[in-house]
């Protein structure tokens, strides 16, 4: 008889566990507590406008490639490379196109950095050699305990070190010397959900992802259509899906799960238990473990919340790329604001993504959609949102004063999210985007683990296990974890 495994959430990394564990033969039920899939990597349709709530593109391609072929499945969504990769405006109405090829992005740098391309490829060696050196043997693996860990790293090349000690910016500092090069080559470390000012430079191989390696990725139609291709594989192969069903509770025998229990009080039984809902939260609210009580996870380090913001206009917006980041004039006093002084919101940074450009199914003929996103505290540092018209206007206003449309009169739908909604809708602890941080005590064997300390058959999938954020480290996390179940 098949054994049976039940999934608490249908995020990226309950979705890709469950397409793999099909594969190896077990049966697949989804509980999720919302009334659609996908999680975070998620869809809004309102007033005839459709929008990505969560992730706009992704880095890392061939992760999805290669576990597509793993899992025996055709590769369910199609993706495109994007070039530029983004354009970054500042303050002062200056504005970059950052390009793959270096060659042509040194042309926009020539006048404010000398020598880019050479300072440029000198970075990205080092980028290189810091992903290869660490990607396979660290971050894409599972470790049974802390020794193996220590030993692991040991062996890792000791020339790394010295950026262990270093903040992202302090990297990017050593080998830029203009502050627009600087600023925005370290804004990547945002996409970790902290700041370059704490992050360690050790994450500027992520510059090598995004430069060198395999560039950014949109999805045709839509970011969504890789959680209905997915949807649409599972349940081809037999997957149930339980939506509006909220796991609050579990019943154990000895030290193995038998039944999770909702908050209506029904039962499900299973052989195995994957959580999908975040690892750490899950072990203090619905476990009640002590190293996740509330004043436990009160002191982990968690990510920044997000302001989101979904706007669709009655007009096209030509001279927007499909991702735009625009920044103030004062990046150090931001960066190292952002994350706790509510006030830092007064001049917001922001992103704003035109979903409509490369998918005109998103919006009416003539129209454009609009998904802007600020980062902001965590409830953690700011509780009270009741001022957040205020804060979407001013940052509405200062998009229009940037690109020299008003857009307000123009809006037919608008729907914003703050850390609340976050944290409501998907158990988000505190409203943190993207989970608990990478800082050097929550990675590796030091985040919390895939499997569970007590029960034989629990297990964890997503951004706040192993190994963390971001959409193709969802995917890694359900081949690490299903290696373990499997
Ligand atoms: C605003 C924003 C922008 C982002 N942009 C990008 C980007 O551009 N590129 C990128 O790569 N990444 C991006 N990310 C990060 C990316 O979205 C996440 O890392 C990834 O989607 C997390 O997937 P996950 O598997 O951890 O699960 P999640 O998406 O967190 O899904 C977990 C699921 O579990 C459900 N659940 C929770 N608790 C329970 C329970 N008790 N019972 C039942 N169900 C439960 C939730 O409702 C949810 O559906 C972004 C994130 C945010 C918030």
């Amino acid at each position: 008889m098949k054994k049976k495994v039940i999934i608490t959430g249908t995020g990226l990394g309950g979705l890709s566990s469950g397409l793999l564990l099909q594969s190896k033969g077990f049966e697949v039920q989804f509980i999720e507590k919302n009334n659609q899939p996908g999680g975070r990597l998620n869809r809004l349709e309102k007033d005839g406008f459709i929008f990505d709530t969560g992730p706009s593109f992704f880095s890392m391609s061939y992760v999805f490639t290669d576990f597509m072929k793993l899992c025996g499945v055709e590769m369910p969504f199609r993706f495109i490379e994007l070039d530029p990769l983004y354009s970054v405006h500042f303050a002062g109405g200056k504005s970059y196109k950052l390009h793959k090829d270096i060659g042509k992005l040194a042309e926009s740098f020539k006048d404010i950095e000398p020598d880019f391309e050479v300072k440029m490829e000198k970075y990205l060696k080092k980028c290189g050699a810091l992903f290869h050196d660490t990607f396979d043997v660290v971050i894409r693996n599972n470790f049974d305990n802390y020794l193996e860990y220590f030993v692991t790293l040991m062996k890792v090349n000791p020339e790394h070190i010295p950026v262990l000690m270093r903040t992202f910016w302090q990297q990017v500092n050593k080998y830029f010397d203009s502050q627009d090069a600087r600023q925005i080559l370290s804004l990547v470390a945002f996409f970790l959900g902290r700041t370059p000012f704490d992050t360690m430079g050790i994450y500027s191989l992520l510059s090598y992802t995004e430069f060198r390696h395999d560039g950014y990725h949109n999805v045709e139609g839509g970011m969504y259509r890789i959680v209905q291709g997915m949807v649409e594989a599972l349940t081809e192969r037999g997957a149930t899906f339980l939506y509006n069903t909220e796991i609050t509770s579990v019943e154990h025998a000895g030290d193995k799960i038998t039944h999770l229990i909702d908050s209506k009080g029904n039962c499900y039984e299973a052989d195995v238990f994957l959580i999908n809902a975040d690892a750490a939260q899950f072990r203090g609210k619905v476990l009640h473990r002590k190293k996740y009580s509330d004043s436990r996870l009160r002191k982990m380090e968690w990510t920044m919340g997000y302001l989101t913001i979904y706007v669709g206009v009655d007009r096209k917006l030509p001279d927007l790329d499909l991702h735009n980041y625009f920044l103030g004039s004062n990046f150090e006093e931001y960066g190292q604001n952002v994350l706790r002084n509510p006030d830092s919101l007064q001049k917001p940074y922001y992103y704003v993504n035109v979903v409509s450009k490369h998918n005109p199914d998103c919006a009416p003929e003539g129209c454009e959609s609009l998904f802007i996103v600020c980062p902001v505290p965590s409830l953690l540092y700011k509780s009270d949102w009741s001022n957040r018209d205020e804060i979407v206007n001013s940052i509405l206003n200062d998009f229009s004063n940037r690109i020299g449309i008003d857009i307000m009169p123009h809006i037919i739908t608008r729907t914003v999210y703050t850390p609340k909604e976050w944290e409501k809708q998907f158990n988000l602890y505190m409203g943190s985007g993207l989970g608990l941080s990478h800082k050097l005590g929550q990675i590796g064997a030091l985040r919390p683990k895939n499997y569970d300390e007590e029960f034989k058959n629990l297990y964890y999938v997503g951004a706040s296990t192993t190994p963390g954020a971001g959409l193709p480290m969802a995917v890694i996390s359900a081949e690490m974890v299903c290696k373990r179940i499997i």
